[in-house]
């Protein structure tokens, strides 16, 4: 089960003071430096940050990338939208930042150069550790002015996600803002103590993530899937002409599991991530190195293939695949659709993309 966090403090505590973003005029786009840190040289250390305004007022929402700095994703995102923009900001204030952990980004590396995680240090303080001082430079020089959120990641390292959002659904706004984005997966959870969106959201920042594809790699589906999602956020909050974009179904869940393997072993898998599996359907077979069949892994229950492994060497305990289960009823419906799309769809393309860097060959089970 994914864990559920109280719901956001009362009193919204957006700061209306003014920041860096004031010096874009309305109806203009351009790079900002923030300062977040000092190097070991004594050097500031700043971070990209985008603002773009539109022609009206509205709300101020902001995208960011990489706060895990090997999840590059979202940063391939930005960098698709600012040199070639999907859409014309008529309303509002987008600020979208590439790299939020900049110095986890230089090394490849999720984790900060003290071993800490950046998306466990949030809201920081001004006199804690590197993690936590940076954690508070940014958040109160952009987070406190900000409206809204969208924090993009990826699976973590050795893993791969089918495109999910994950917000805590009990917040009114939060669930729209999640809805809106569009995904057909939707998991509730107000995210671990200390993460970028759970600080967000309890000052006043309503923010959502988007989980998808593997770590070091910008993968041309999950851009486009990112691309669609951000503009139809936008969309829902009246800062891009249109409506959102519906998904082909919508599963909002907050019970996921991983499946592991139980014996050390090689692994053929049967599904991709964002398939149906029914319960007992074998969805990896493990080989010894001898060509020998070590086990036949199942799925549990009926559930839909959120995340797997992309390294088919595995031992005793390892994760295979992450299953996600409806809250109620039968997956018989989604089913149906799943069955109807096209395969130029988005979902389709997607599910190819991301089952490109393994082996998926069907079962021979004489039960089934
Ligand atoms: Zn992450």
């Amino acid at each position: 089960m994914i864990d559920k966090t109280p719901a956001r403090d009362d009193a919204k505590t957006r700061s209306d003071a003014p920041w860096f973003a004031d010096s874009t005029a309305v109806g203009e786009r351009g790079w900002h430096e923030l300062i977040i840190s000092e190097s070991v040289a004594g050097r500031d250390i700043a971070i990209p940050v985008y603002v773009w305004k539109g022609h009206e007022p509205g709300p101020i929402v902001c995208v960011t990338a990489a706060v895990h700095g090997d999840e590059i994703n979202g940063t391939g995102t930005i960098r698709s939208i600012v040199s070639d923009p999907p859409f014309d900001l008529l309303a509002g204030t987008l600020v979208m930042v590439p790299v939020v952990n900049l110095l986890g980004f230089e090394r490849h590396s999720r984790y900060l150069p003290d071993r800490r995680d950046l998306n466990r240090s949030f809201p920081g303080s001004a006199t804690g550790s590197l993690a936590s001082r940076l954690a508070h430079a940014f958040f109160n020089q952009l987070t406190k002015h900000c409206d809204y959120g969208i924090d993009l990641h990826t699976a973590a390292v050795r893993r791969t996600n089918f495109p999910n959002v994950r917000a805590d659904l009990s917040i009114p706004e939060l669930r729209d803002f999640a809805r809106a984005f569009g995904t057909e997966l939707i998991i509730d959870s107000g995210g671990p103590k200390g993460s970028l969106r759970q600080a967000a959201t309890k000052a006043g920042c309503p923010t959502i993530i988007l989980e998808a594809g593997e770590v070091w790699k910008v993968e041309s589906a999950v851009v486009e899937y990112t691309v669609r999602g951000i503009t139809n956020c936008l969309r829902s909050l009246k800062m891009v002409e249109g409506t959102p974009s519906r998904p082909a179904y919508r599963l909002e869940t907050d019970s996921s599991t991983w499946v592991r393997a139980t014996a050390g072993g090689f692994l053929e898998f049967h599904v991709a991530p964002g398939e149906i599996v029914h319960d007992g359907e074998a969805i990896a077979t493990s080989w010894d190195l001898g060509g020998a069949e070590v086990e036949t892994i199942r799925a549990p229950r009926d559930g839909i293939v959120l995340g797997m492994t992309t390294i088919p060497s595995v031992a005793p305990g390892d994760p295979v695949v992450h299953l996600t289960y409806p809250k109620k009823g039968s997956l018989k419906k989604i089913e149906q659709v799943m069955e109807n799309l096209d395969d130029d769809s988005l979902h389709e393309r997607t599910r190819e993309d991301l089952s490109r860097n393994f082996v998926v060959t069907d079962h021979d089970d004489e039960e089934e």
